[in-house]
């Protein structure tokens, strides 16, 4: 009797279990493009379409973005 309980909740959290996982493949897949394709600048950390950013990476490992903006601010203190 308390085999057959045992096996019942067993199959119930089983269930549940590939509910929730396909319920989050699901959701992964949603993620708008434009999300995706988005960066945060390194500077201001406005988020900005990847291909306005300027991109550099460091040592193989930091990569940093920056944006149009930051750049020609950058520029211009170096003017100044
Ligand atoms: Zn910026």
């Amino acid at each position: 009797m308390i085999i057959t309980f045992l096996a019942v909740i067993f199959i119930a959290l089983l269930l549940f279990a590939a509910y929730f996982g396909l319920r989050y493949v699901m959701n992964q897949g949603n993620i708008p493009l434009d999300e995706v394709n988005k960066e945060k600048c390194s500077l201001c950390r406005k988020q900005f379409p990847k291909n306005e950013l300027l991109v550099r990476e460091v040592y193989d490992v930091k990569v940093y973005f920056f944006c149009k903006e930051c750049i020609e601010s950058l520029n211009n203190e170096l003017h100044n």
